[in-house]
C-alpha cells in the first residue's frame, strides 16, 4: 500500500495561537483547570515548543547539502573507496505514534563517488540529521530519510546511517522499558553490495568510542 509521506510537504503553515486553543481544550477535559496559575501560561509554551520540535517541516535538506567541495583528482584516486565518518550525531525527535519524544544518536559513513569526488561541510551532515528529526516520525523512516538525501545530493558510492535511540513512549506508557534501544540502519550504494564496508565502518566507530583523544 502506497501511504502519503507528509514529511515531503514542507508546511509553514504552523500558528501557535491556534494549537495554543487546541491544548486548552485538551487541559478542561482532562479535568484540569487550565485557569489555575500552574497552567496559565501552559497553552502558550506547549504550543510554542510544538512548533520548535517539528520545523524540520519548514527545511529542506538540501539547502544544508547544496553546500558541496571537491576533492583533488590527485588526493582521491579513481579506485577509492575510503570512508567519512562522523559518528554520535544527538538528536531529539518525536514519534508519531504517540507524539512522545524519541532521544538518539546517529552514525553516518559515506564513501565519495571516485569521479565526481563530492563531499560535503561535515556540519552539514549533523544539519541533516537535524532538519528530520525535527519531523514527526518513526526512527526506521527517519535513518532511510537520511541517507535517501546523502544519496540524492552528493551521490556517493555509498552512504550508510545507524541510529540508536530511546523511544520515551516504550518508558512512560505501555511495555515500560526503560532500558531498550532501538537499533536501524539504512544503506544505500556499495554498502548493500558488499558487507566488508560495513564491518570496517562498525571498525570505525569501535576506534572512536574506545579513544581517548577526543
Ligand atoms: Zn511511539
Amino acid at each position: 500500500m502506497k501511504v502519503k509521506n507528509n514529511n515531503k510537504a514542507l508546511s509553514n503553515k504552523r500558528r501557535p495561537e491556534v494549537l495554543q486553543k487546541l491544548l486548552y481544550e485538551v487541559l478542561v477535559e482532562l479535568g484540569e483547570s487550565p485557569t489555575r496559575p500552574g497552567l496559565l501560561k501552559t497553552p502558550q509554551r506547549w504550543a510554542e515548543a510544538l512548533v520548535t520540535y517539528t520545523d524540520g517541516m519548514t527545511q529542506d535538506p538540501e539547502d544544508h547539502l547544496n553546500v558541496i567541495f571537491q576533492l583533488e583528482e590527485d588526493d582521491y584516486p579513481s579506485e577509492s573507496d575510503d570512508m567519512v565518518s562522523v559518528d554520535n550525531i544527538q538528536f531529539v525527535s518525536t514519534c508519531e505514534h504517540h507524539m512522545a519524544p524519541i532521544r538518539g544518536v546517529a552514525h553516518i559513513g559515506y564513501i565519495p563517488n571516485s569521479t565526481s569526488r563530492v563531499i560535503t561541510g561535515l556540519s552539514k551532515i549533523a544539519r541533516v540529521v537535524s532538519v528530520f528529526a525535527n519531523r514527526l516520525q518513526v526512527q526506521e523512516q527517519l535513518t532511510h530519510q537520511i541517507a535517501r538525501a546523502i544519496d540524492k545530493h552528493l551521490n556517493p558510492l555509498g552512504v550508510i546511517v545507524v541510529i540508536q535511540a530511546v523511544h520515551y513512549c516504550m518508558i512512560q506508557r505501555g511495555v515500560k522499558q526503560h532500558e531498550t534501544r532501538t537499533l536501524t540502519t539504512a544503506r544505500r550504494g556499495v554498502f548493500q553490495s558488499k558487507g566488508e564496508l560495513e564491518l570496517k565502518f562498525q571498525e570505525y566507530l569501535k576506534l572512536k568510542i574506545n579513544t581517548n583523544l577526543l
